[in-house]
């Protein structure tokens, strides 16, 4: 029988996840479809109960679903409660479990470049939903985090709840200052260079050994970006995280090992 999977959102026309979930069941010769379903807030309910109704065995979660969806599922996964947002829901039986691969998408995004990361540094820049993700991730492996937001009150809970589950974090508003110094990674999660805006601070001073990631893939290089390849940093956007988090989530529903290379070739060539 034909398995059913879907992203929802809203809006959702710029998902790249159809293309590269297809090409996976495809390459195993999986009998599943994946759709699309723009889903306003106020109707999220009623979309989780007729995805249910309708027999979906998974769908990923996007912008602005993450937190609200919550409420509506039988059961969160650890990664799900600690970020406080679900990307991901399998269906078992008639039981909806939440999960959150974007943390763990972003590790296996620079796990290759970066090596053991125990005891090294890394700043986040911004707090929101991804931060969050990018945050635990880092913690659970052992880094030592700074956490920098325009709004520093959300950088402050950030690092509060990391404490809570035993991470080491420091905070502070998203500002120049002697945090740039001696770090191994630096992440820049927040909603600057879409559009080509320049970012509020500059990077100088950065040490030239540190891994510069923006989570960004569309533009493939932002101005953030551009300046950190130009002062010597190694740089990586974000479409390895969006990769991973769909390889993961795939494996969260299928329990085997997801075709990596074809999803990878599915998600460049819908760019
Ligand atoms: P949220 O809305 O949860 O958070 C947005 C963050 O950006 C906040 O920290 C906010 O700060 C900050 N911000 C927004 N505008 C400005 C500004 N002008 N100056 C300074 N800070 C600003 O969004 P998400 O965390 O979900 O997503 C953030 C970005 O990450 C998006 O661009 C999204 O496309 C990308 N993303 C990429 C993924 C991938 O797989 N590659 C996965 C998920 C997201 P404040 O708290 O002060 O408002």
């Amino acid at each position: 029988m034909k398995r059913h999977f879907a992203v929802i959102g809203h809006p959702i026309a710029h998902s790249l996840s159809p293309q590269m979930h297809e090409s996976a069941f495809k390459a195993l010769g999986l009998d599943a479809d994946y759709l699309r379903f723009d889903v306003h807030p106020q109707q999220l309910g009623d979309a989780v109960l007729g995805l249910k109704a309708l027999g979906f065995a998974g769908w990923n979660v996007t912008l602005p679903h993450k937190e609200a969806i919550m409420p509506y599922l039988d059961e969160l996964t650890l990664e799900a409660q600690r970020i406080g947002a679900v990307n991901t829901v399998k269906r078992e039986g008639s039981r909806l479990i939440g999960h959150n691969t974007d943390g763990g998408g972003f590790l296996r995004s620079v796990e290759s470049l970066l090596g053991d990361v125990q005891g090294k540094r890394a700043a986040i820049l911004g707090a929101g939903g991804a931060a969050r993700g990018v945050a635990f991730a880092l913690a659970g492996k052992g880094m030592k985090l700074e956490i920098l937001n325009r709004t520093p009150e959300r950088a402050t809970r950030l690092a509060q709840d990391l404490a809570q589950a035993g991470g080491e974090a420091a905070w502070g508003s998203l500002e120049e200052g002697p945090w740039l110094t001696g770090l191994d990674l630096l992440v820049q999660t927040a909603s600057i260079g879409l559009h080509g805006e320049t970012y509020p601070i500059s990077l100088r001073g950065i040490a030239k050994h540190t891994l510069v990631v923006d989570i960004i893939f569309n533009p493939w290089e932002t101005p953030f970006l551009k300046e950190a390849r130009k002062l010597g940093c190694q740089t990586l956007n974000g479409l390895d995280m969006l990769l991973y988090q769909g390889v993961l989530a795939w494996e969260f529903w299928f329990e085997k090992v997801a075709p990596v290379d074809v999803m990878r070739r599915a998600l460049l060539s819908a760019l």
